[in-house]
């Protein structure tokens, strides 16, 4: 136990192979070794005492923390993710009723908040690839598993960012009708489900709705690039993605479960916005879904939404884009915008220049008067001391 708790990894080891020595012993407060290995961010510890029958769903603990509850407050995610392979429940809650997710968020750890969130393993998905009952062929062919898996674990939400996925995956297009069905049914097992799970349901759906435009486009043309120029294709007037704006807005009005609290909500906030302001509503999906504050824009690919963008349009500088090939989808639209932007740019320079020059100056005025003032005190000391000598 206390060699869990001080992260003393060979200690942990040699204490386990003692016979007779349990696994899932606890301390004074409930908690397991395991538990602890989690509270500590230890995936190596913990998964030593995993491969050894530790129970990932023990609740001993006082407050009736599980280790996924643990390994989401300690920040860190591949405790967090290693509970979730070892079956840890993300539906389970404390003595105050929060789940392991909840408490992330609530302790700042949204990274780890969004992976709970989004996790759904790879067996909830094998269990597709059987044919059952009448079924002549399985819901899901074997190799599409790992495909699907991880379209469905990505957080990034943007439509292009998903299309361009399915692009990449033409075997995921191939059976593209088989993959919109069972998406459609896992929304309705995470509906119908004892434990619902409104967050995955609207994640399935949300998929569903944006395989099925990816449908039409890949039966006409045998590829998605029609559909994606006009994903990324901006108004005239701001050059704002009006088409991606709409299909979400209209996939999260096509939720079928209209008594569902999140798609309400969704719904409410999404309805005041006038279409081209802020929150956009992939905005609102994505803080839906993972859990996250609004990610800001200028963090993000503009065509595509992926996060730590690093290229930059070299004539505005003002727009990001993960590659090349992202930022060619996008220059139909952005050309109209770029010379715009870049004489922003020039002036956005310009005054930051003129700030800087400002500050220096004041600082220069700063010292002199400092300089000034010292002088002062030293003349006047002098005069103090005058009189006493003399
Ligand atoms: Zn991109
Ligand atoms: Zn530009």
């Amino acid at each position: 136990m206390e060699a869990a708790q001080n992260g003393n990894l060979e200690e942990v080891q040699r204490c386990i192979s003692i016979p007779g020595v349990r696994v899932d012993c606890l301390d004074e407060h409930g908690m397991t070794p395991l538990q602890h290995a989690a509270y500590k961010g230890r995936p190596d510890i913990a998964r030593i005492l995993l491969n050894q029958g530790a129970d990932v769903n023990d609740r001993n603990h006082e407050h009736g923390y599980t280790a996924l509850m643990f390994a989401a407050i300690s920040g860190n995610t591949e405790a967090t993710r290693l509970m979730l392979e070892a079956g840890g429940s993300t539906s389970h809650v404390n003595s105050v009723g929060r789940t392991a997710a909840q408490m992330a968020g609530f302790v700042g750890q949204s990274q780890n908040s969004s992976m709970i969130n989004n996790f759904f393993s790879k067996e909830d998905l094998d269990e597709y690839t059987v044919i059952r009952g009448h079924e002549k062929e399985p819901k899901l062919p074997g190799h599409l598993v790992q495909p699907l898996h991880t379209l469905i674990l990505h957080s990034n939400l943007h439509p292009v960012f998903i299309s361009m996925y399915l692009q990449e995956h033409s075997d995921l297009m191939a059976d593209v009708t088989k993959i919109v069905r069972l998406l459609d049914l896992l929304c309705e097992k995470m509906m119908k489900q004892k434990a619902t799970n409104e967050v995955m349901a609207m994640k399935f759906h949300y998929l569903s709705a944006i395989l099925k435009q990816c449908e039409k486009c890949w039966k006409s043309a045998g590829n998605l690039n029609a559909w994606i120029k006009s994903l990324v294709k901006g108004r005239d007037e701001d050059g704002f993605a009006e088409q991606q704006e709409k299909l979400i807005r209209a996939s999260v009005r096509d939720f079928p479960y209209i008594e569902s609290q999140l798609m309400q909500q969704m719904v409410r906030s999404i309805a005041p916005v006038k279409i081209g302001q802020s929150p956009t509503a992939l905005n609102i999906l994505s803080s839906a879904v993972n859990g996250q504050k609004f990610a800001t824009d200028d963090e993000s690919c503009c065509t595509c939404g992926q996060l730590h963008a690093e290229k930059k349009c070299s004539v505005c500088k003002m727009v990001k884009y993960c590659d090349q090939k992202c930022q060619k989808l996008h220059w139909s639209t952005h050309k109209k915008f770029c010379k715009e932007l870049a004489d922003d740019y020039v002036k956005m320079m310009k005054r930051l220049k003129e700030e800087q020059e400002k500050e220096e100056r004041k600082k220069k005025e700063n010292e002199k008067e400092k300089e000034k003032t010292e002088e002062l005190t030293k003349k006047l000391e002098k005069i103090a001391i005058s009189p006493a000598e003399g």
